[in-house]
């Protein structure tokens, strides 16, 4: 099976009916970068800048994380790079700040909520990942956001950062593009108004589902009520992707729903052309795909929005994986 696979690395990620979709990693490091690219990604749909925060004692200088955003532009050689801003709290944390002690960590100071408030080091951040733009194909992710106030702030903290750049006489590219995380139940509901916010869309399944259904992702009491294949989430699903198309904007998936070849039919049939998934789900995602339709998908959708219930959705996919679906 492993050499089954390893054999699609280099065949590309098109349907039978023609429908080619970008299949790139989520790293949270060079070395994860390293094996993505040996798994046949076409890019970094995600990369998580935590553990350059979690490595040291103190915050990462501008130079540090510049060499490391530098170095993963590298290794793609023009392959896009999304770097998603620091995303900590909730379950990440860091022991140079002490963070508040938060009866609801995770509904708590989180993600773009300390970028926002510590805007020096989300500035240092910024102006480094702006210096990498010059060597790649850089974009910029902000995640947990929940309204169109939270992106004006973080735009103008990057305003600030290319201020000081241009000041400095130092490189970068003026249009990076940037876009958000929709994992914030809030930010799937006015999708339409932040479609025109920003460049594009990135799906965090994991943290969705999550705040969907009021399951806290981390709590094994109630990890069987943690469920993606949710009417609910569906609704959420099709609700952004379809808000971001009516304006013309990109969405891709890179929550863990993304390398679950089951969930294929929902991408196809919604229309994404996009996934970003951790390196091992790659291959086995690309096999999948291979043996796909969009028609297959779009006839799947339709099915699956009339599930009442989780057990159905899944008998559904589960009856579809035959091939030529
Ligand atoms: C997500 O929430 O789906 C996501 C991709 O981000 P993280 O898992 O890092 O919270
Ligand atoms: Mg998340």
């Amino acid at each position: 099976n492993r050499e089954r696979l390893n054999s699609l690395v280099d065949v590309p990620a098109v349907t039978k009916d023609g429908i080619a979709i970008s299949l790139s990693a989520n790293i949270a490091s060079i070395q994860e970068l390293e094996q993505a690219l040996k798994h046949g990604a076409k890019g970094v749909g995600l990369f998580r800048t935590e553990m350059l925060y979690m490595d040291g004692h103190t915050w990462p200088k501008e130079d540090e994380q510049f060499e490391v955003y530098r170095s993963a532009c590298e290794l793609l050689q023009g392959k896009p790079l999304i770097i998603r801003t620091l995303d900590i709290g909730g379950d990440k944390q860091l022991d140079y700040i002490s963070l508040p002690e938060e009866e609801n960590p995770v509904l708590g100071y989180r993600g773009i909520r300390i970028s926002i408030d510590r805007r020096d080091m989300f500035k240092t951040q910024l102006k480094a990942i702006l210096r990498a733009s010059v060597f790649g194909s850089i974009k910029i992710l902000l995640p947990m956001i929940s309204s169109v106030e939270e992106v004006h702030k973080a735009r103008e903290v990057l305003e600030l950062a290319k201020r000081e750049l241009r000041e400095a006489g130092r490189p970068f590219q003026e249009l990076i593009p940037v876009g958000i995380m929709i994992e914030v139940p809030a930010a799937a509901t006015i999708a339409d108004m932040l479609a025109q916010e920003v460049q594009f869309f990135s799906i965090g399944t994991n943290d969705l589902v999550q705040y969907v259904l009021a399951v806290d992702r981390m709590n094994e009491k109630i990890s069987h009520l943690y469920e993606p294949y949710h009417p609910a989430v569906l609704r959420m699903l099709k609700l952004t992707v379809e808000a971001a198309q009516r304006h013309g904007i990109s969405v891709s998936v890179c929550g863990e729903l993304a390398g679950d070849a089951d969930a294929l039919p929902i991408w196809l049939g919604l229309g994404v052309r996009e996934l970003s998934m951790a390196f091992h789900s790659l291959l086995n995602v690309k096999e999948r795909l291979i043996g796909s339709t969009e028609e297959g998908g779009k006839r799947m959708m339709e099915e699956l929005l009339k599930c009442r219930t989780s057990a159905e959705m899944k008998e559904l996919l589960h009856d579809g994986r035959r091939p030529g679906q």
